[in-house]
This record gives C-alpha cells, structure tokens and sequence, in this order.
C-alpha cells in the first residue's frame, strides 16, 4: 500500500487543480493520498468528489503556516473541522496575511529593479491563496530569474530584496487549535529549510506533550542522517512517522513527483487512531477519510 500525506494543489501553490492532483495521484500508483493545501481547505470538496470517482483513498488535511521563535514552520493538520471557529478564524488571518503582503513585495522587488506587478501575481494565484512562489512564477515569466529555486536563493528568502514578513500565528499555538478542531497535527518537514537548530530534542518533547501526533521524517529536504536522527526522536516520544512527497505539480523540481517519499501503513494508521481520539475529545465533527480508513482490503 503506498501512501503519500502532503501534497499541493493550485488553491495553494501547487499547478494541478484538485481533481488533475487525485487523478495523477492513481496514474502514480498511489493508494492514499492527502491533500494539504497552505492555510485553507478550499481544494477539498473538489478533492473529495475526485477521489470517490476514481476510487482512491483521501485524507482531508491542511498546511498550516506557523512561527516558532520568529521562524517559519509548516503544521500538517489531518481531517480537522475546518469550520471550528479558533481553527477557522486563524486560517482567515493567515490567508489575510498573505493576501496582504502581495503588495509589500512587489513594491520591493520594483524598488530592486523589476517589472513585476500585482495585478500579474493575482492572476497568478487566481482565487487561491497568494504565496511566495506566485511572485516567482511572474519573475520566472518575466525572464529575470531561470525558475522557483532561483527566485528563492536570490530574491525571496529573509534577508534579500523581495522578502516581506507576515502574519504567522505560534506553532504552539497551532497544536492546540487543530486538537481543538479534532485533527492530528504532524510537524512537516521539520529539518529542511531551518536546520536542526531550531527544533531539537527538547522542543519536540514539549511538543509532543502539548499533543502533536507526528513528525514527517521522510521528505525530500531531509538527508538519511536527518531522517535516522528524526526517526530516533519520534520512536522515544512515541509520535507517529509519515513519509510524503510534497509534491507541488511542476511547482517543485523532481525530487517532489507524488510518492517520492509515502508513509508506512502502520504508521498511517496510528495517525488516524490519533485523529480519531483527537476528534472524540473535541466533540466535533470531522471529516471521514475518503474511500474507508483503511482501503484496498488491508
Ligand atoms: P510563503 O508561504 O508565501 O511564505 O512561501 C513559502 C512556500 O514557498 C513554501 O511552502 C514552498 O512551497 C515554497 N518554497 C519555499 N522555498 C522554496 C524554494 N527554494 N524553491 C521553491 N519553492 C519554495
Ligand atoms: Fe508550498
Ligand atoms: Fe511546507
Ligand atoms: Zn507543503
């Protein structure tokens, strides 16, 4: 059974609409997909209809975009009530944050000498959720940069010309929300872009202890001796270990195709134990995994 719990549609910054995404996920042989836009749950009722067409499994989920002592960390939440109101109402500020951000970095980047405009980053975003990579796909478009990466490397990264800062509520805080909302959070990628400074030992316990379900280990930006110290973390504080792609349609370069890295089924299925319990606790009502919880006869 293959299973892959993070990927992108174009509601975030992926560039396959949510039923290309279900549909490519069958062509890549999947039996599990989880779809985890930035911040909204927007691609999920396409999503939902997609995968009961083609008789995939669904996990409903969302990247939520948080901080951790002024950093940026990526909280995975699965098959929350997205319509529970602390939940609801910090997705809204994040995707207001975004929105309103637009503005700032293309005036910087003006400032720097581009030909970028809003309006071209709106039509790029279309009536999803603005991110960084929308204004490098206007730079990759206006010839200034060669692709995503580039812009990343010289223009949109902290420190550099094109960077503006926004809303992020606290990781923490974040933990709490989507138990609140009867979700399972699972930090993503939590050694990729930060290093390994910013969330050690210590922090994962203090995580785990506030209720976080899971660390994704196996994950592109993770190098094997990441992925051994990682596994080792999640074993002592008895968090679940996915493994998931991250893909981002053509967003991301090769090393991000769906599947390119799944999670095992027995981890997968103590994530949905922890999403079951969670969504007891909270007395809300949560989404159901699409196609059973456990699809294909296992
Ligand atoms: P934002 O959420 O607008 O701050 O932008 C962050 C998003 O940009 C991440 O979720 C990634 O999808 C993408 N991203 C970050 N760094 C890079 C990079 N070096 N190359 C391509 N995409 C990136
Ligand atoms: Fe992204
Ligand atoms: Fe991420
Ligand atoms: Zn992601």
């Amino acid at each position: 059974m293959r299973i892959d719990l993070h990927t992108h549609s174009l509601v975030s910054d992926g560039t396959q609409t949510p039923t290309e995404l279900v549909r490519a996920a069958v062509g890549a042989g999947l039996d599990v997909l989880a779809i985890t836009d930035h911040d909204t749950a927007e691609s999920w009722t396409e999503a939902e209809a997609a995968a009961r067409e083609v008789g995939i499994g669904l996990v409903l989920g969302v990247e939520i975009s948080t901080k951790h002592r002024g950093q940026s960390v990526h909280l995975l939440a699965y098959l929350p009530d997205p319509t529970e109101p602390a939940l609801a109402e910090s997705l809204a500020l994040i995707v207001e944050g975004r929105t309103d951000r637009a503005p700032g970095m293309v005036a910087a980047l003006r400032e720097h000498g581009s030909a970028i405009t809003l309006e071209a980053v709106r039509r790029k975003s279309g009536s999803g959720v603005t991110g960084r990579p929308h204004v490098a796909d206007v730079l990759v478009e206006l010839g200034e940069v060669r692709n995503r990466d580039e812009a990343f490397a010289r223009l949109l990264s902290p420190g550099m010309p094109g960077y503006v800062t926004r809303y992020a509520p606290a990781l923490v805080d974040s933990i709490g929300i989507v138990a609140g909302a009867g979700g399972a959070s699972v930090v993503a990628h939590p050694w990729g872009r930060n290093g390994s400074d910013l969330l050690d030992d210590a922090t994962f316990a203090d995580l785990a202890a506030r209720g976080l379900a899971g660390i994704e280990v196996d994950h592109a930006d993770h190098s094997p001796e990441k992925r051994d110290r990682l596994r080792g973390i999640a074993r002592d504080l008895d968090l679940v270990v996915t493994g998931s792609s991250d893909h981002h349609g053509l967003g991301k370069s090769l090393d991000f195709f769906l599947g390119a890295n799944t999670t095992a089924p027995e981890e997968y299925e103590r994530l949905l134990a922890r999403s079951s319990l969670s969504s007891e606790r909270s007395g809300r009502r949560t989404p159901e995994v699409v196609g059973g919880a456990l699809p294909f006869g296992h």
